[in-house]
């Protein structure tokens, strides 16, 4: 017998056999009992879940002249044409090809013809949410009468697109995804059937690649079992280019011990195995997924998972809180969208897991309350004594003493004199990180209102007047500092990475600048909270100490090559040490 595919050799052939749509089969059966038969059938439902599939069964079973408890005999000339797809009383239309309104009209002909005695004529009409309005008022003027014995099925898998005219004469069946334990042991009994050996996780893990859609499952199978006759978990990893998923059981351990070092590891051995980005984010999100249901649903027992996953599910869902789990979740779904525009995924990966490792568990506001008051004590120049003016006059009161700094070195433009107080206050003024901060008092307003206008235009930063004997520092300063990278990173791993990210703008005296592109913001934060051991190095490195400055560079990712440097929110010290405070999470 020739090779068929499993999808087409193991399409089910009586409702009994259909996986996962128990509430419809049923539904129908008892319809065919009681010869209650609708005019119009809508079966609505995602992609693979056996649509027409159970038309097909329909249409058999209503013109089988040996029906057995409303199956079709598959035995009988009808039965045997309609298998065949030689029926003359079974006509599939596909809505997408046959989608104008004269394949309709022309339907409507056909129709006229009354069915031979004793017999249905049956149109199934797949994708039927593809045709065209015109196209479907044709088809709506057969709905309104239809010959007797003449039945539709309609298939859609955008119900949402069939205009309510001709949802209100179906009667509507929804076809649900079907659950990875079934479609797992569904695949068991074909890997029986056919003598496959095949291992319960490997099944459980194409099941759960389908996505509730069995006919993906058994082409997965397929796919697998072609490959090599013995389908274990390993081999389904390597032929999906699936990652192991015992790394991202340690992978996820080691976010929650706030281990980047171990992070960075994982993540390597899974890109050097040539895993795809993507792919990979996708994996790690799937098993945070039944993390997640093992939290909040009610423990691990109801897991669609396999049987020998399930303690280790329960293990982190137990060492994890769910706030834990979401910002894990929210921060990889937002990854996955970065990644599909960015040129360096793989950084891209490894900053935001190494990100979620740093940050620690969830914070209790209360703590974060905590440092900040001690931050305020501790860091900054205490509250001067006058009195608390409101905001609007503190903030021009700071602008004005931002301006007359920036006089001292060069012509403030005239746009960024105080304003009339009813404009927002442009805060952003050009501050360096080594510039005195503010007082305190001046904390919390300006800080949100930084936030809410990042986009702000500020005043040009000063131009340093010695820069001659400046420049040739900075080329002693920018040769070696690969070097310097390469120190960190056997020192710290982590902060390394986050300096790689760092573009080198300019050395001005002893500050050194670094430029980070609007979007690494968390990996300026992670660089300026440890300047102190990056400042060693650069001492190590050039015999001279040098502070660090951060500045956030405009134009996102690609803004690689030296530039203008923009001032930024973050320059301003009492923004940054505040942003330090909270991880640089405020957005
Ligand atoms: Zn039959």
């Amino acid at each position: 017998m020739a090779y068929q595919v499993t999808a087409r050799k193991w399409r089910p052939r009586q409702f009994d056999e259909v996986v996962g749509q128990e509430h419809i089969t049923a539904t129908l059966k008892n319809a065919i009992h009681s010869e209650r038969i609708a005019q119009c059938y809508l079966f609505c439902g995602p992609r693979g879940v056996g649509k027409t599939t159970t038309a097909r069964i329909l249409a058999k079973a209503l013109n089988c002249s040996d029906r057995q408890d409303a199956e079709p005999c598959e035995s009988c000339d009808s039965c045997r044409s309609i298998a065949r797809s030689t029926s003359m009383n079974v006509l599939e239309i596909d809505g997408a090809s046959n989608n104008s309104v004269e394949d309709i009209r022309e339907l409507r002909e056909v129709v006229r013809y009354a069915a031979t005695e004793g017999t249905y004529k049956i149109y199934i009409i797949d994708e039927v949410h593809m045709l065209s309005t015109p196209a479907f008022n044709a088809l709506l003027k057969t709905l309104e009468e239809p010959p007797e014995h003449v039945v539709f099925i309609f298939a859609t898998t955008e119900v949402q697109s069939v205009p309510d005219t001709i949802l209100s004469r179906c009667q509507r069946f929804n076809f649900r995804r079907i659950p990875t334990g079934q479609i797992a042991a569904h695949l068991a009994a074909i890997a029986r059937a056919e003598e496959i050996a095949a291992e319960e996780g490997a099944l459980h893990l194409l099941a759960s690649r389908a996505d509730g859609a069995l006919r993906d499952a058994e082409s997965l199978l397929d796919q697998v079992a072609s490959f090599e006759s013995e389908v274990s978990q390993q081999t389904v990893e390597q032929v999906l280019g699936l990652v192991d998923r015992n790394l991202y059981f340690e992978l996820v351990a080691a976010i929650r011990d706030a281990s980047p070092e171990e992070v960075l590891d994982l993540v390597a051995r899974a890109i050097d195995e040539g895993t795809d980005s993507e792919e990979f984010v996708h994996g790690l999100v799937e098993l945070l997924r039944h993390v997640l249901f093992a939290k909040v649903g009610g423990g691990v027992e109801k897991l669609d998972v396999a049987e020998d996953d399930r303690s280790r599910y329960g293990e982190l869902a137990d060492s994890l809180t769910a706030e834990d789990v979401l910002r894990m979740m929210q921060s990889l779904l937002d990854l996955s969208a970065d990644l599909k525009r960015s040129i360096q995924p793989r950084l891209r990966v490894e900053i935001a897991l190494v990100h979620l490792a740093m940050m620690g568990r969830s914070v209790d506001v209360g703590q974060l309350l905590r440092r900040l008051q001690a931050l305020e004590g501790a860091d900054l120049r205490p509250p001067s004594p006058s009195s608390t003016p409101n905001r609007t006059e503190r903030s021009t009161e700071r602008q004005a003493d931002a301006n007359s700094r920036s006089e001292s070195v060069s012509e403030p433009p005239p746009e960024s004199a105080p304003q009339s107080a009813s404009e927002p206050p442009p805060e952003s003024a050009p501050q360096s990180a080594s510039e005195p901060p503010p007082a305190v008092e001046d904390l919390p307003d300006p800080v949100r209102e930084d936030l809410d206008h990042p986009e702000q235009k500020d005043p040009p930063a000063a131009i340093d007047e010695e820069s001659g004997e400046d420049d040739a520092s900075f080329a002693v300063v920018r040769r070696g500092w690969d070097q310097l990278v390469g120190a960190m990173r056997e020192a710290k791993p982590s902060l390394a990475l986050f300096l790689r990210e760092a573009t080198l703008i300019g050395l001005d005296g002893h500050i050194l600048k670094l430029g980070f592109a609007a979007d690494d913001r968390f990996a300026m934060t992670q660089v300026l909270k440890n300047r102190e051991s990056v400042e060693r190095i650069c001492a190590e490195q050039y015999g001279r100490q040098l502070r660090l400055e951060g500045v956030v560079l405009e134009g996102g990712e690609s803004a690689r090559e030296e530039k203008e440097p923009a001032p930024s929110p973050e320059s301003d010290p009492t923004i940054r040490s505040v942003l330090d405070t909270f991880d640089g999470e405020l957005v």
